[in-house]
């Protein structure tokens, strides 16, 4: 079963009023990961007026009821192998049932769950890396510019190990957050912090790999160039860079007081 991803925008305005036993839901989503074809989203709403960090829900909510729209497809830069839509919810009707936990929770669920999301992206793009920059050795060894490999430029294999080696490092705090995490811990900072470098080097490794495969590097034909315009994707989704950076600074305790 697909089902459309949530992430958080704190200015959300989708209100579920409790009607009987039923949410009725009005409002919309402009960012719906695999919109057009899920059987179901898992939708943060305000249940409620209280203050914005206990009044939001997470609901369950089946895409084929009556009142969602899946208004349009968004036509995007990359990651085309995923569908991205805004849909708009017109008193849908949803059984109080379908909430996920407690009513008010939804805000700190969805805090603790970006734990994970940002974790994952980051895990889902470090092997990636691993292998636009191999792509990249087999191509520059191969290709020659008078009877040269372009690998052979010291300023070529020299920057191919610097991106290595960020990518190691990067590796190496995925994997003591991950064993952190699965011990118990909170690893929001440590989270956000591979996130926030996990973007970083998304586009600096997308745009020397690219550059070394000349204009191969720019037609559709080969992985770096897909790699180029997915991966910048990872410094805006799931919370932007400066996000990231807000928070890794609330755990430095170096945000000003207000
Ligand atoms: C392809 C795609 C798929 C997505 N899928 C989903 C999904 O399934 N579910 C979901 O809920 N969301 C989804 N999103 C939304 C995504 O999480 C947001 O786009 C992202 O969090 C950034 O929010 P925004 O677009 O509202 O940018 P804005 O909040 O408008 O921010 C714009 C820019 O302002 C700057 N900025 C923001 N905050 C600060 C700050 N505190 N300090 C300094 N600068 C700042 C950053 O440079 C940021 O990029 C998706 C987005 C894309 C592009």
């Amino acid at each position: 079963m697909t089902h459309a991803q949530l992430l958080f925008n704190p200015g959300i305005k989708t209100k579920a009023v409790k009607k009987g036993d039923e949410y009725v839901i009005n409002g919309g989503k402009m960012w719906t990961t695999n919109g057009t074809q899920a059987d179901w989203m898992c939708l943060l709403a305000n249940t409620s007026d209280g203050p914005p960090h206990r009044n939001k829900s997470l609901i369950c909510l089946p895409m084929n009821l009556p009142g969602v729209h899946v208004a349009r497809k968004i036509n995007k830069i990359g990651m085309w192998s995923s569908d991205t839509a805004e849909v708009f919810f017109d008193d849908v009707h949803v059984p109080c049932k379908n909430i996920i936990g407690q009513e008010g929770m939804g805000f700190t669920y969805q805090m603790l769950q970006f734990q994970e999301e940002r974790l994952w992206a980051v895990a889902n793009i470090v092997t990636t890396m691993d292998n636009i920059i191999q792509e990249t050795i087999d191509y520059t060894r191969q290709r020659k510019i008078f009877k040269q490999p372009v690998l052979y430029h010291q300023a070529v294999h020299f920057r191919l190990a610097e991106l290595q080696t960020e990518v190691e490092l990067l590796r190496s705090l995925l994997y003591r957050a991950s064993a952190m995490y699965i011990k118990g811990n909170d690893v929001t900072k440590l989270a956000s912090m591979a996130k926030l470098k996990g973007g970083r080097l998304a586009r600096e490794l997308s745009d020397s790999c690219l550059q070394y495969w000349g204009g191969m590097g720019y037609t559709s034909e080969v992985p770096v160039s897909r790699f180029y315009r997915d991966s910048r994707l990872m410094s805006i989704g799931a919370g932007a860079d400066e996000v990231m950076l807000g928070i890794i600074c609330k755990y430095m305790d170096t945000l000003p007081k207000k």
